[in-house]
């Protein structure tokens, strides 16, 4: 056994147990637990570790910063991996995410929307995309307020170049899982909502919700992407 082994093994019990515990709440909560994928979530891990995580079974990266992915993705680029993009998204950004990301979960504006389709539409892409949702209003957040979710994800039904696929956020931070689970109804209730009005070319199945701290609630309450990033990598400098 190599020293990397060692390390890929570590990854994979890490991993398993994730997995376990996304399986234990889903049939509590009465879901199929193949519709809860977990996002490894690689933000200031090295493309090294990340190898090693996908090695292990991380077969979703999740990454925050459109710079740092670029480089990763072209040292890994040969590996059988999904790439999501989670973080904050400048439209200047916009034409290199549509090349490396299968999913875009932080769209939040009609001036993105209509730049990520102008971008996509330029290398022929049918992008897959999710609104981000700010539910507490929080200014240090991205997210569209949930009241003007309905209007963006009827503006992007109409962009030739873009898939809604469902809703992500980024709940306040508290240190209780139980206090998140409101947030989590809500944003659910939200997706059922716009989901209920059959807008065409907007699918509304994903929910894209839970961290470390709070997966399980997030899963008891209809997430279909979890976003893990500590309890894989251990804890960012
Ligand atoms: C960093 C990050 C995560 C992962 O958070 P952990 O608490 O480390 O699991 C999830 N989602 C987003 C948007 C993030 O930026």
């Amino acid at each position: 056994m190599s020293f990397d082994d060692d390390k890929i093994n570590i990854f994979k019990q890490r991993i398993a147990e994730i997995r376990q515990r996304i399986v234990r709440a889903a049939e509590t909560a009465g879901r199929d637990p193949l519709n809860v994928h977990l996002v490894a979530v690689s933000k200031t891990i090295s493309a090294e570790r990340v190898r090693m995580a996908i090695a292990a079974g991380a077969d979703i990266l999740g990454e925050n910063y459109v710079q740092e992915a670029t480089q990763k993705f072209s040292d890994l680029s040969a590996l059988s991996a999904t790439w999501h993009f989670i973080g904050h998204l400048q439209r200047n950004k916009a034409r290199y995410v549509v090349r490396i990301f299968d999913l875009i979960h932080s769209v939040d504006s009609t001036r993105l929307a209509d730049e990520l389709n102008k971008q996509a539409g330029k290398i022929n892409k049918m992008q897959p995309i999710l609104i981000q949702v700010n539910l507490a209003g929080e200014k240090t957040k991205s997210g569209i307020p949930p009241e003007d979710a309905e209007t963006l994800a009827r503006h992007i039904s109409a962009l030739p170049h873009l898939s809604l696929q469902g809703l992500m956020t980024m709940p306040p931070y508290f240190n209780a899982p139980e206090k998140v689970r409101p947030y989590f109804r809500q944003l659910r209730n939200l997706r059922d909502r716009i989901m209920d009005m059959s807008i065409e070319n907007v699918s509304m199945s994903e929910l894209s919700m839970g961290m470390t701290g709070d997966f399980e609630v997030a899963v008891a309450e209809g997430a279909t992407l979890v976003r893990v990033g500590t309890a894989i990598f251990g804890t960012r400098e």
